[in-house]
């Protein structure tokens, strides 16, 4: 199946479905077919009387999404956006438009997309671990002293860490809620990693998160489209949001400045500009393809649970000579391979060869891919998983910056490693993917000293250099 479905692999082991996943063959066949033969129109450009073709792909294309999630399109709705960073950016614009400001809350764990929304905030606050987030729920500490004045508190959080797969408590939004007669508290949950391999329940919309935000790309490969899934009970928010885009007013007076946004849909108030009719489009065919290739997202989660855990079973057990771990897998202490509730499909590690030095991430990663096998190496764009992880303090991060190195880039006297390598399985990885990665760091980073140089064969600019010489 993987043969046929995905041919851009041609051999290649793909680990990197973090980074986004691949489209299935029968994803861009009916696409293709479907684009071929629907007229899209401009939605904005639709007789008021009967939804043209086109918006009603678009209606029916948000509620399959929801349906993937259990969301009911009475307590939900969909807003199309480009990625989940302008999910979290739409969020952020509705909360920049309370005339106090806001309060933000962050966890450490969080995407540098989610990181940036504190530049905007009125105060902000980076929450350092599970424990300190949950005696701030706990204390009610967002209803006293830090946060007099009455900004609402914005608290974000990833369901999964994009750095090394560890899943958070999904329990937290309604540990928040019980503030909410006393003032505005809402949560933020970015599950674009998240759903890329595991099914998301909103069924119970009184325990939901009230924004969450998500990549398309991240579950089906194909389109470059994201959403931001917002429970309706929070959507007044959305009315304090100041900028207004073209399709997204009733009437609007331009010499004095006054307007009317529209009303009922969230989502016609707010998508500015014409909707990524063509990418939505996509993404019913991607729905679909997925249901058909894989039988949703439960199934691709026990598939993909079972591999990480075949990786980080095999990965671990890898010894130098003298008893060391060849690699140093940043796996957190509560989560567990297996475990789809604690740990995704994700597994983030840096190797220290078998004379005590730490290899380069790039260097892995350069490597690997002259042995057909595709990682993400360098920096996660999870600044504060990363510098925890690597026990890193910001005032060493500064020096280094100030030394004139860059996000990701490793040490050059590699006395510790600050890049990391990441493998990460998707629905169409199998555990010949596992084996690939297994086989080919105990190849190159396990041997004495003759193997270890023979392991340097298989790079791409040694053959070059061989041949020149
Ligand atoms: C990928 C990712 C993002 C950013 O997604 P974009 O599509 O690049 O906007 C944010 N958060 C998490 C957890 C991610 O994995």
């Amino acid at each position: 199946m993987r043969k046929i479905q995905y041919p851009m692999l041609n051999g290649m082991s793909y680990l990197d479905h973090a980074g986004t996943t691949l489209p299935s063959k029968v994803l861009s066949d009916t696409f293709s077919e479907q684009l071929q033969t629907t007229l899209l129109a401009n939605p904005h450009s639709a007789l008021a009387s009967s939804p043209s073709v086109t918006q009603e792909i678009v209606a029916s294309t948000r509620l399959s999404l929801l349906q993937i999630f259990n969301a009911s399109p009475e307590h939900f709705e969909v807003i199309f956006v480009a990625n989940a960073t302008a999910a979290i950016k739409l969020v952020l614009e509705a909360f920049r438009g309370y005339e106090q400001g806001f309060d933000y809350y962050y966890h450490r764990d969080c995407h540098t997309s989610l990181v940036g929304v504190r530049e905007l905030a009125y105060q902000s606050r980076c929450l350092a671990s599970d424990e300190d987030t949950e005696q701030w729920l706990d204390s009610g500490h967002h209803l006293t002293e830090e946060m007099e004045g009455n900004r609402p508190t914005l608290f974000a959080y990833p369901a999964q860490s994009n750095m090394n797969g560890r899943r958070l408590p999904l329990s937290w939004p309604q540990r928040l809620r019980p503030s909410l007669e006393h003032k505005e508290a809402y949560v933020l949950l970015d599950v674009a990693a998240f759903v890329s391999t595991s099914p998301l329940d909103l069924s119970d919309h009184k325990t939901a998160p009230d924004f969450l935000s998500l990549s398309l790309y991240k579950i089906f490969g194909f389109p470059d489209l994201g959403a931001l899934i917002v429970r309706k009970s929070a959507a007044h928010v959305f009315d304090k949001r100041r900028y207004f885009g073209g399709g997204t007013t009733d009437m609007i007076t331009v010499e004095q400045p006054w307007f009317a946004r529209k009303k009922g849909c969230l989502s016609d108030a707010i998508e500015d500009g014409t909707s990524a009719t063509h990418s939505i489009l996509a993404l019913k065919c991607a729905i679909t393809a997925h249901k058909e290739l894989y039988g949703g997202l439960s199934q691709v989660s026990k598939h993909t649970t079972w591999l990480a855990e075949q990786l980080y079973d095999r990965l671990s057990a890898l010894r130098h000579t003298d008893g060391r771990p060849v690699c140093y897998i940043y796996k957190d202490p509560k989560s567990q391979y297996g475990d789809a509730k604690t740990q995704g499909a994700t597994l983030t590690f840096n190797i220290m060869s078998h004379k005590g030095v730490w290899v380069e991430s790039l260097e892995v990663g350069n490597r690997a891919m002259a042995a057909k096998i595709h990682l993400r190496s360098g920096a996660m764009c999870n600044p504060g998983g990363m510098a925890h992880a690597l026990g890193m303090t910001g005032e060493e991060i500064r020096k280094l910056y100030a030394a004139g190195r860059l996000c990701g880039q490793d040490n050059n006297d590699r006395s510790t490693p600050s890049g990391m390598v990441r493998a990460s399985f998707g629905a169409c990885s199998t555990l010949s993917d596992v084996l690939a990665l297994a086989r080919f760091i105990e190849k190159s980073f396990m041997a004495d000293g003759n193997e270890l140089r023979s392991g340097y064969r298989d790079c791409a600019h040694y053959q070059m250099f061989k041949k020149r010489n």
